[in-house]
């Protein structure tokens, strides 16, 4: 059934569409190619947003080879990102917090069910009927799937749209709105200030958030990689020490003494030795999602009661926070742009861990 027929059938008034370009996976080998998809005309709650920039996250790699399709299957035509920036060309007339020309930011939720107990306290990633994701979520408006960021126009309700300051860094500021606040939302809810040491594994998009936000909050940071050409510039963004972590031995100086450890690995890799790391009571937070289960041995969590947890991204309250918070910190992602027909390359060098440290597209590539 088209769109219209499906409302129809439902008893529902037939909302408008319109056409905008945008690039998708057809399948999950597929290169990602042009394609277009509808957007709603905007409602009375609605704001329309020319995409200005859209940052690549591993999660759109995951998502696009459907490398978890056990838990949140691909849908396709899939056109991912959920980093976007960009500013209002038409606002809906019971729209408040933004206007047209406003500079505004959408992450990786458009919409929850805003009556559940989560969603009441402001904390809607949790949403207890899921988060309508930006992209491969249940469009609750059109039906289907949603579109992300991919695209030149996105149409989000006001209320999952985040204000930016007119001084940003616009490029700099997409990947704040995912890769920033899954890192900064877990070191808040855990605490983490000045005094204790912190542990931030893999130096990507997600990593190199983890430590600047580690370093601004007053930890002693110390930084995991595989990579020892990242050394310096793990440095430079916050690290006051770099551990390479396929070398074991490195690791023993440093049993029992971490209050916290942020993992944002993609892959699969020992959870245990790091678990090791952690002093009494210490908590390590998962936020990398490797798309295979990791074995973690009671006895890693036991001695010295400690405990494993994960995060997702962080609610719009929470997100608007951590933009202001940026804002005012001066902090912005360090990024590589890139045009949208070289996505491709991009994911091949996510996968190589070549990546400094955020690809963020340049929506304008689009139009050419
Ligand atoms: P990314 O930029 O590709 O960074 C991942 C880093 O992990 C790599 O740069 C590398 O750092 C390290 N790594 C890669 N393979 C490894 C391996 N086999 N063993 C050890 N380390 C390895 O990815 P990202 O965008 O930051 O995303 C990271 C993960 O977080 C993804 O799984 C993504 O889906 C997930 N994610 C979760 C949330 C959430 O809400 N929880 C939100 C966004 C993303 P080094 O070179 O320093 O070793
Ligand atoms: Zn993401």
């Amino acid at each position: 059934m088209t769109d219209g027929a499906q409302q129809a059938a439902a008893g529902k008034a037939k909302t408008e569409t319109f056409a905008v370009k945008a690039y998708a996976a057809q399948n999950k080998t597929a290169a990602m190619a042009p394609f277009t998809v509808k957007r709603r005309e905007p409602r009375a709650q609605d704001v329309q947003i020319e995409i200005l920039f859209c940052g690549i996250c591993h999660s759109d790699l995951h998502q696009v080879r459907d490398e978890w399709d056990n838990v949140m299957p691909t849908v396709y035509p899939c056109v991912p990102g959920h980093e976007i920036v960009g500013r209002v060309v038409k606002a809906g007339s019971g729209v408040k917090k933004h206007k047209e020309g406003d500079l505004v930011a959408v992450g990786c939720m458009v919409d929850s069910d805003r009556t559940c107990p989560n969603c009441l306290a402001g904390e809607e990633q949790f949403c207890e009927s899921m988060p309508t994701f930006t992209y491969n979520g249940q469009d609750k408006i059109l039906g289907g799937v949603t579109y992300g960021g991919y695209s030149d126009t996105i149409v989000v309700d006001e209320a999952f749209v985040l204000r930016v300051s007119n001084k940003a860094n616009l490029p700099g500021t997409a990947p704040l709105v995912c890769a920033g606040i899954t890192t900064y939302s877990p070191m808040r809810h855990w605490k983490v200030g000045k005094g204790q040491k912190v542990g931030i594994v893999g130096l990507g998009g997600l990593g190199h958030m983890g430590l600047k936000f580690a370093k601004a909050f007053g930890a002693n940071v110390v930084l995991f990689t595989t990579s020892p050409n990242k050394i310096a510039d793990a440095k430079r963004l916050g690290a006051d020490e770099v551990v390479i972590s396929k070398n074991p031995a490195e690791f023993t100086k440093h049993a029992n003494t971490f209050n916290f450890i942020l993992d944002t690995v993609s892959e699969e890799h020992d959870l245990n030795i790091y678990l090791s790391l952690l002093k009494r009571d210490g908590n390590m937070t998962l936020v990398g999602a490797p798309p295979k289960p990791a074995p973690v041995s009671g006895f890693s969590l036991i001695f010295g009661r400690r405990s494993l947890s994960g995060s997702p991204i962080g609610g719009i309250r929470e997100t608007q926070e951590m933009l202001d918070f940026c804002a005012e910190k001066g902090i912005t992602a360090d990024i590589e742009m890139v045009k949208i027909q070289d996505v491709d390359k991009a994911y091949d060098r996510l996968l190589k861990s070549d990546v400094k440290y955020r690809f963020v597209i340049d929506m304008a590539s689009l139009k050419a």
